[in-house]
């Protein structure tokens, strides 16, 4: 990774946000079963060749960085399950203008990746972590793989790893009872423990399910006094706290009942090829099409910044209608 190189100032959309960050989904494919995420059995696999090719992920991401997207995070599905993952993130991580490269995973298969994660490039890491209690891990995912998870989650913080961010889903009924056990992780490892409110993708049972920021932040409180923090760098959209003494941070993510669309920097593309410039809009731009037809890196160019002029001001979340129409679930979008 270099900032050395002289690179264009980064994109703006139609109201002014600076679009300086890409989610690149390398796959749809994954080895846990979140209850929220993906039905039991998964749903039908994107076909072997609409997924894009390494060559075509590299061409995008060169593509995107030659525009001043300085910030890019791997995701899937889970992408320590794309076979020879660690080239791909080699290869993106010398681009030049690439200021910082990260991945998010379940942590399954991180024992065995940390060390080799951090030797490509990568130092900035996310975690799906929803529980710290073995039996309820392996309801809420399907697989009995907690030890794992946690033994992963060591590994990458002995690695050197850093920052290490780990991501819990609140569920009513599930894991709320959890939230204050997890933040008390802040006072035992510089980790940025993170509660994200649970997004409709999937209506069943949603609302019952559903649990607003605010009274994760009044759960937190009951811990220790909590302070505001400053923001993360990657001025991504969590507001950040800290108990007094503690080496590591809370972070509260609210892209339902809260401010997030203002501070939207990023796009995504997803593991076929498809340009979203809003997780919960349904409209995508198809990359892979003008890929695959021969269309130069410019005319790819002027394709992304059309779609960038288009990103909408903010979500539906809320509204009836969104609800009632189906939007492609999280592990298809690339979280
Ligand atoms: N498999 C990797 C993982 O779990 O970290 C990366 C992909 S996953 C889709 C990315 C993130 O999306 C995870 O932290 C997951 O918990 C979150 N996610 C999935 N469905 C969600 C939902 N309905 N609401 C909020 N977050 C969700
Ligand atoms: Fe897989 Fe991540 Fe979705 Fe869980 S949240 S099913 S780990 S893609």
């Amino acid at each position: 990774m270099t900032d050395r190189v002289l690179m264009p100032a980064p994109p703006t959309d139609s109201f002014e946000r600076k679009i300086d960050y890409l989610r690149l989904s390398v796959t749809d494919r994954c080895n846990l079963r979140c209850t929220y995420c993906m039905p039991e059995d998964g749903l039908p696999k994107l076909d072997h060749r609409d997924i894009l090719r390494y060559e075509e992920f590299l061409t995008l991401a060169e593509i995107v960085t030659g525009m001043g997207i300085s910030k890019i995070r791997i995701t899937g599905g889970e992408p320590l399950v794309r076979k020879n993952i660690l080239t791909l993130c080699k290869n993106i991580s010398q681009l030049p203008g690439l200021k910082s490269l990260s991945i998010t995973t379940n942590g399954v298969l991180l024992s065995q990746f940390a060390q080799g994660l951090l030797e490509t490039g990568i130092k900035r890491i996310n975690i799906s972590l929803d529980t710290l209690k073995r039996e309820k891990f392996a309801a809420l995912t399907r697989q009995d793989l907690f030890p794992q998870v946690w033994e992963g989650i060591q590994t990458a913080f002995t690695a050197g790893l850093s920052p290490i961010k780990l991501n819990t889903v609140v569920l009513r009924g599930t894991n709320d009872d959890e939230i204050e056990d997890l933040a008390r992780l802040t006072f035992r490892y510089p980790f940025h423990v993170r509660f994200i409110e649970f997004m409709p993708f999937q209506q069943r049972d949603y609302d019952r399910q559903f649990v607003p920021a605010a009274e994760i932040l009044q759960r937190l409180k009951r811990v220790a006094p909590l302070a505001r923090s400053d923001k993360d760098e990657s001025n991504g959209p969590a507001l950040y706290y800290r108990y007094e003494s503690a080496p590591g941070r809370i972070g509260i993510i609210s892209p339902v009942s809260g401010h997030f669309c203002p501070a939207c920097n990023r796009l995504r593309i997803t593991a076929d090829g498809k340009l979203r410039t809003c997780l919960f809009s349904r409209d995508e731009t198809d990359l892979r099409q003008a890929l695959r037809q021969g269309a130069s890196q410019d005319r790819i160019e002027e394709i992304i910044r059309f779609a960038i002029t288009l990103k909408p001001e903010k979500h539906e979340l809320n509204s009836h209608i969104f609800r009632k129409c189906i939007s492609r679930p999280m592990f298809s979008i690339g979280g």
